[in-house]
């Protein structure tokens, strides 16, 4: 089977207004590079709208950052996945380690919120990845393990529909990267763990985050099992977000 191409998704997390997106927009749309991969912009929810129309036609997928694990209800200040489908999001970030650190999220929340996304048709990228303590401790594998386990465990066979980013929380906004060598070794542990789970565990992308950049994108792009990349910081300037869509269209 031919590899999907690669899937590279900008995460602006608390950054943005109107008219910065509208620029931002413009400039990676009038580049060739994101047409030759697979490219998504996860904005703040108030933005989805702007983004729907700006994005509509376009080969930039939509996303959100977060999702309820509820259906509906009172939950203020929460948004619900039908809510998210309405504006034509297709991915949605779910346990990404700010949610979980700031936001107490459990394992079995980030699984529940997995579940509502999937069940919108919308494909949650689920976000994996130790602290600094655990990887010194050794507990890497278990770690992702674990996290990853909870979103099989409540997703069961539509688990190839997910994509997996995998963000050591030590690197996620610190200019500290995973070595190639790091991030693929933990990226073949995941895939043992889908394949174990489901026959089409090919199909699913397993990104890697954590001070991506233009300088370190293509070496991990380059590893088997790294399949696109979730980027933060470096996806908030077209200078920088560019040259790391082209590297992975290469
Ligand atoms: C992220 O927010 O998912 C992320 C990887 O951030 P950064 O690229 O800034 O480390």
């Amino acid at each position: 089977m031919t590899k999907p191409a690669k899937l590279m998704v900008g995460n602006w997390k608390m950054h943005g207004d109107l008219s910065a997106n509208a620029a931002l927009v413009a400039e990676l749309l009038a580049a060739t590079a994101q047409r030759q991969c697979r490219a998504a912009l996860c904005v703040p929810s108030v933005y989805l709208a702007q983004m729907q129309t700006l994005l509509s036609g376009s080969s930039i997928g939509l996303g959100a950052q977060d999702v309820s694990a509820h259906a509906s209800g009172a939950y203020t200040g929460e948004v619900s996945a039908e809510m998210l489908r309405d504006f034509a999001v297709r991915y949605c970030i779910v346990g990404h380690s700010e949610r979980r650190q700031y936001h107490a999220e459990t394992d079995a929340v980030v699984a529940s919120k997995a579940q509502r996304a999937l069940a919108a048709g919308i494909t949650p990228i689920v976000c994996v990845g130790e602290s600094l303590q655990e990887r010194e401790a050794g507990q890497t594998e278990a770690v992702v393990k674990r996290q990853l386990a909870a979103v099989i465990q409540a997703n069961g066979h539509c688990i190839s529909e997910i994509v997996v980013a995998y963000e050591p929380v030590w690197a996620i906004g610190t200019g500290l990267t995973a070595s190639p060598q790091q991030a693929q070794q933990v990226h073949a542990v995941l895939r043992t763990q889908l394949q174990a789970a489901t026959a089409h565990a090919d199909r699913v992308a397993i990104l890697y985050g954590g001070s991506m950049n233009a300088a370190n994108a293509q070496d991990l792009l380059a590893q088997p099992d790294v399949d696109g990349g979730l980027i933060g910081g470096a996806s908030l300037k077209a200078v920088d977000f560019l040259p790391m869509l082209r590297a992975a269209a290469r």
